[in-house]
């Protein structure tokens, strides 16, 4: 034993009566395990979630079903301690909506569309497709029209200059080297289309924001009695502020609700309850 513990302190040293050692070459790898009852069958995965869109009341009508490519997949940790999240995403093959799937969409339907930036040029064509719906209409019949840049890529970034409403993460805005919401606004405001709103979340410091006419609006975070989790919470926000801006609600108001709205979502586990 003592022979063992001071080769552990000295690797080169050889054991006692000559016996060599084994040595590894490799990778050191923490492997977090999840068990589950039973593994889930093939494609149950994509029918699972249309089945929840079914249940929360989201109209599944144009979603582009892909014949080929894995469902995204994503492992999140959230830590009880601080509501904080790591997530590790299993991007899949999955192609994006195209120009093309996006034909098939009535405008006319529609008061508000949001895009997620991921594909940008394809994401541009149908943007452009709205602005040239919403030129040949009168105001009330108009598309408004809302992106979140989130992932500091720099392909992403035309997309601000195409919506009407722009939602711009903190990671975005650290990336360009912008340390509050105020500073990031008054930095990236110029990409923006004239008359267009940019707005920057920012965790616990609540939301900012620069409207058509130059006006900005601030709000601060409502945190929850006990922060529980906040995956999603830029989505929730985002999410509450296009539903008060499509009801004609102002700038201010929208931007409180959204973090009325995200706060609460930090204050509960998933999504269930928050309104
Ligand atoms: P994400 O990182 O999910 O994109 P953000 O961190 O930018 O989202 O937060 C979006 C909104 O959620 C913030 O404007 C704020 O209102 C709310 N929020 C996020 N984290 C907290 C927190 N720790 N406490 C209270 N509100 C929060």
């Amino acid at each position: 034993m003592a022979a063992r513990a001071a080769a552990r302190r000295d690797p080169e040293r050889v054991l006692a009566g000559g016996e060599k050692r084994i040595l590894c070459v490799g990778l050191v790898c923490l492997d977090i395990i999840t068990v589950v009852p039973a593994y889930p069958a093939e494609d149950t995965d994509t029918s699972f979630i249309a089945a929840d869109f079914q249940h929360r009341g989201v109209d599944v009508t144009h979603v582009a079903w892909q014949p080929h490519g894995d469902m995204p997949c994503a492992c999140c940790i959230v830590s009880a301690a601080s509501g904080s999240r790591t997530i590790m995403l299993y991007d899949t093959n999955l192609p994006d909506v195209t120009a093309r799937d996006f034909e098939r969409v009535d405008l006319s339907q529609y008061k508000w569309i949001h895009w997620e930036a991921r594909n940008a040029a394809e994401q541009a064509a149908m943007m452009r497709r709205v602005e040239r719906h919403n030129r040949a209409r009168p105001a009330a019949e108009r598309v408004h029209t809302s992106v979140e840049v989130e992932k500091p890529r720099e392909e992403l970034l035309p997309l601000m200059g195409l919506g009407h409403v722009v939602f711009i993460s903190k990671d975005l805005a650290q990336h360009f080297g912008y340390r509050s919401a105020p500073e990031a606004l008054q930095g990236l405001r110029g990409r923006v289309q004239p008359g267009a709103t940019l707005i920057c979340a920012w965790a616990e410091e609540g939301a900012d924001a620069v409207g058509p006419d130059g006006e900005l609006v601030h709000s601060d975070a409502f945190p929850p009695e006990t922060l529980v989790d906040t995956l999603g919470a830029g989505d929730t926000f985002n999410a509450a502020v296009i539903f008060a801006l499509s009801a004609g609600r102002s700038l201010q108001d929208a931007l409180t609700f959204g973090c009325q709205i995200a706060g609460r979502k930090c204050g509960i586990q998933g999504f269930d309850g928050i309104v």
